[in-house]
């Protein structure tokens, strides 16, 4: 993901454009085959949009997405819809995302249909072994999404989403509306089939402790920026952004023996209508000197793997 930008209009109430929400400020980074890339930040830092965007839910505004080498952004006909295959989405509510009046059998088989995947006994069978995979009885293949509990629906989701055989699957807050317990049953099957299938996941979230679980690396957003690439290890040991140190020190620890400051930031999250200049974090940043209201940050590497955009690293 190259410098990816995504603006949406502000309107007033005649319909004129008064300002942009910048949602995704010039966002890289890139992922590899078979791994889990967490996007974390709080509510509103567009990791959202940031995935949304990266399966070409959304047109960006600005900025590539190279899938394969191929910028998918570019892509029509035929090199579309293999793209679209290969790249699926969880959703975090998958009831919303389930025709109600449709048998989960009838839904699941859809996504072969739109690909004109196998022949209608093919398709059954395929969609007789996802649902197996994802530790259903066959029977229940009649049956329709009000009758299965959020996390049901949510496997429901991932099987539709294995349907097509993808190498690259949008999780977007996937267990958020989920109890803890079922929580980590979807884990633990997502991390199975991750296996199985060789698939890379995309894994937006704000919870920190689900990301540590299942990410191998991990992206920090503030306000339509990354402020921080690292291995989850590597971050969660030595978290350099002090917005991350923030985040982080929120979330509890392992070892509970072990003490650590909770770091609170001052102020609210500022308006992406109108971010602030230089460093978007400046404005609650308690190591903020005057370079970083007039400059940008550039997110550079300080280790291997490990990057972070601010200027005290500099
Ligand atoms: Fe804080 Fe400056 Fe670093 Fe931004 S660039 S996080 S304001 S020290
Ligand atoms: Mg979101």
């Amino acid at each position: 993901v190259r410098n990816l930008k995504k603006y949406f209009p502000v309107t007033n109430s005649l319909g004129k454009v008064t300002g942009h929400v910048q949602a995704v400020n010039d966002v890289s980074f890139h992922m590899k085959k078979g791994e889990t890339y967490g996007l974390v930040g709080e509510s509103g830092c567009g990791k959202s949009t940031t995935g949304r965007t990266v399966l070409r839910l959304i047109e960006p505004t600005e900025g590539e997405t190279l899938y394969k080498g191929e910028n998918i952004y570019q892509l029509k006909g035929r090199k579309l819809l293999d793209m679209r295959r290969e790249l699926q989405m969880v959703f975090q509510d998958p009831y919303s995302s389930l025709n109600p009046r449709k048998r989960i059998g009838h839904i699941l088989e859809e996504t072969l249909k739109i690909h004109r995947i196998g022949s209608k006994q093919e398709r059954m069978d395929r969609v007789m072994d996802m649902l197996n995979k994802v530790g259903f009885q066959s029977e229940q293949y009649f049956r329709y999404p009000h009758e299965f509990s959020g996390g049901q629906r949510q496997r429901i989701g991932i099987a539709r989403a294995l349907m097509v055989d993808p190498s690259l699957i949008i999780c977007d807050e996937p267990v958020s509306a989920l109890d803890v317990s079922i929580q980590s049953q979807v884990l633990n099957l997502l991390e199975e089939i991750q296996d199985e299938f060789n698939l890379a996941y995309l894994f937006v979230s704000h919870d920190l402790s689900v990301v540590r679980h299942i990410a191998d690396r991990i992206g920090v957003m503030y306000l339509g920026q990354m402020v921080e690439e690292a291995s989850t290890d590597e971050l969660f040991a030595q978290p350099l952004h002090p917005y991350t140190q923030a985040l982080l020190s929120a979330v509890p620890l392992p070892n509970p023996t072990i003490k650590r400051e909770r770091i609170t930031l001052k102020g609210e999250v500022p308006s992406p209508i109108n971010p602030p200049s230089g460093c978007v974090f400046h404005t609650r940043c308690q190591h903020a000197t005057e370079i970083c209201k007039k400059n940008v940050p550039v997110k550079r590497d300080v280790a291997p793997n490990h990057a972070v955009a601010c200027h005290l690293y500099e």
